[in-house]
């Protein structure tokens, strides 16, 4: 099975470890698009890094997170919903088609949208410096900084699927922390080093952990299936044509007749001809729109 978000737990270390699978949804983010290598390979990085994040949260809603690059029109855009459904797309310049996008500075923005309480969102600073790994280090800064939990990546991508690890030490609840193990943390930090991207492109996620961790108690908690999902409807582009007011909404219209809007992320695509948007803007309409 592919595709898969798998949760575990060190009880002795009080450490989580989320690994994730995406194959087809690699594929369903890509094929649509005719994006250069690297900015397909920093798309699916960015997906990747997306579930495991998500994972970490207990709250229903979504995660995204959003790579942009300032001075360009460079930016990446992952979420994965708690139903394990992921979609993205990256927005890339022709001007720098030819240069890797990990080369350019950035910033990094982690969004969690619950479907019900507040919206949260952390920023954090993509460094060029560290080409190879600056999502990767921004992703552990965030976490130490804004979450107070130390957290290690690893992330790698082929032409055909894109896997991930990640492991968090949780902060101790209740017994005493001399309990723990101490050097716990250290350990599993620098086994999952010890990880090349190819290991982790070619085996299968119980064959890692154990090849990694068959010293240490390792609980499987859960196994979620992920799959490309885009949450776009003709009722949410009905909507935000409605919130742009009548006037805006219907200089949409173009020469055939219809206001035609194609999502960026599936490519649907969504048309209204006058009539139909006149109507939604009849006073029977207003009325229920500002409610
Ligand atoms: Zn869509």
């Amino acid at each position: 099975m592919t595709d898969q978000l798998k949760r575990y737990y060190f009880p002795n270390l009080s450490v989580r470890l989320a690994i994730v699978d995406l194959e087809n949804v690699q594929r369903e983010l890509l094929e649509r698009h005719q994006y250069p290598i690297a900015y397909a390979s920093a798309l699916v990085q960015l997906a990747s890094a997306a579930a495991l994040l998500r994972s970490t949260v207990k709250l229903d809603g979504r995660l995204l997170l959003q790579r942009k690059e300032p001075d360009t029109n460079i930016q990446w855009m992952a979420e994965c919903n708690h139903r394990g459904e992921i979609r993205g797309v990256a927005r890339y310049d022709e001007v720098y088609a030819d240069r890797d996008p990990a080369t350019l500075p950035g910033i990094l923005a982690i969004t969690l949208e619950p479907e019900r309480g507040e919206r949260y969102q952390g920023i954090v600073a993509v460094e060029s410096a560290n080409a190879q790994n600056g999502l990767i280090v921004a992703l552990e800064e965030y976490f130490e900084r804004s979450e107070q939990l130390p957290t290690k990546l690893v992330l790698a991508n082929s032409n055909q699927r894109a896997v991930g690890v990640l492991v968090q030490r949780m902060p101790q609840t209740g017994g005493s922390v001399e309990s723990l193990d101490a050097d716990g943390w250290n350990r599993v930090q620098v086994l999952l080093q010890t990880l090349t991207p190819a290991e982790l492109l070619e085996l299968d996620a119980e064959t890692l952990l154990h090849r990694l961790f068959h010293q240490e108690q390792l609980q499987a908690l859960s196994v979620q299936a992920l799959r490309f999902h885009c949450s776009c409807s003709e009722e949410r582009v009905k909507q935000m044509f409605i919130s742009l007011g009548s006037h805006e909404a219907l200089a949409c219209i173009q020469a055939d007749g219809f206001a035609t809007v194609h999502c960026e992320f599936c490519f649907a695509q969504y048309r209204f001809d006058a009539f139909e948007m006149g109507a939604w803007f009849a006073p029977a309409a207003e009325s229920h729109r500002t409610q």
